[in-house]
């Protein structure tokens, strides 16, 4: 590259095309963390002593979450757990299940791992083969969000961190858009209540970092994370719309954050009126329709 770093003069490893700086690994590190700080603060995720989980799936993003979370917790004399939802995957979850365990016990951080089988009675595997044309992602992203929401119940938590980054967000208000599906804009916000009757916050405390620099910060760190991919993935338009924005970045650097930007405004905004939600009348969990998406998804594969 044969440019320096901007903060220390040393050769630079990175350049940072959108705000014009060169990088060296340390420097590199030290501002990504930095920049999870500011988020945090910007957004004011972060309360004092709270009880914080960490959903940490093994993946190069929730590992930097978990290491930056760790020293941030300190200063806001936070208690951090974290926990891993294992979805039943075999050949895949496994490793995953292994690489978040040594990365927490290396920290000091307790860790829980909760089964899909456990909570719902069903693996991924056993819903795989029963769920027809439905797509696999779609049911595991509604259990997904539903098992952190009993893990944050059960061990009493105020704040649940995932490991989004700024391309997931971007990616998510798209999709949604596309899909007309405007009420769930809100979910994808950096800070967000699910509604009055559910007291935890979330918070995507790398919501502002890109995925790439996550991808270095990793590499640097020398992390070891889960590589493999789920077997039942299915990114569908996601794939297509992560290629499209990333040429839309190469050529106007900058663009993925200022459409971040603009997405956080149109979802806030989209928080008012706050459509309130009903219970359940099957689990009692908070939800739009009469029976929520969890228990008819898992009606739909009893029917089977
Ligand atoms: Fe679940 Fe889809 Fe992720 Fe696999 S890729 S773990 S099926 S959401
Ligand atoms: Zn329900």
């Amino acid at each position: 590259m044969g440019n320096t770093c901007s903060r220390c003069g040393d050769k630079a490893i990175y350049s940072r095309t959108y705000s014009g700086e060169y990088f060296c690994g340390q420097c590199f590190k030290k501002s990504v963390e930095e920049k999870v700080v500011r988020t945090i603060s910007k957004f004011e995720m972060l309360k004092y002593g709270e009880r914080i989980l960490l959903m940490i799936s093994g993946g190069k993003d929730s590992l930097a979450m978990l290491r930056i979370m760790n020293s941030v917790a300190r200063t806001h004399a936070s208690e951090l757990v974290a926990a891993t939802v294992d979805e039943g995957i075999e050949e895949y979850r496994e490793d995953g299940v292994e690489i978040a365990k040594d990365a927490c016990s290396n920290l000091g951080i307790v860790h829980y791992v909760y089964g899909f089988k456990d909570l719902f009675s069903y693996t991924m595997d056993e819903i795989e083969k029963l769920k027809g044309k439905e797509s696999s992602c779609s049911i595991c992203g509604i259990l997904r969000r539903r098992a952190m929401d009993i893990i944050a119940q059960k061990l009493d938590i105020h704040i649940v961190a995932t490991a989004h980054n700024l391309d997931d967000i971007i990616q998510t208000f798209l999709i949604n858009l596309l899909n007309n599906d405007i009420k769930r804009l809100p979910w994808n916000l950096p800070i967000h209540s699910e509604t009055e009757l559910f007291s935890q916050r979330k918070i995507k405390p790398l919501a502002e970092i890109y995925e790439e620099e996550l991808s270095l910060y990793s590499f640097l760190n020398k992390e070891r994370f889960q590589k493999v991919s789920c077997p039942y993935m299915h990114e569908g338009i996601r794939s297509e719309i992560r290629q499209i924005l990333n040429a839309l970045e190469k050529d106007h650097p900058g663009i993925k954050y200022s459409f971040f930007n603009s997405a956080i405004n149109v979802s806030t905004y989209m928080r008012f009126p706050k459509i309130e939600r009903q219970r359940c009348k099957k689990c009692n969990y908070p939800t739009f329709s009469e029976k929520c998406s969890v228990c008819s998804a898992l009606d739909a594969l009893e029917a089977k």
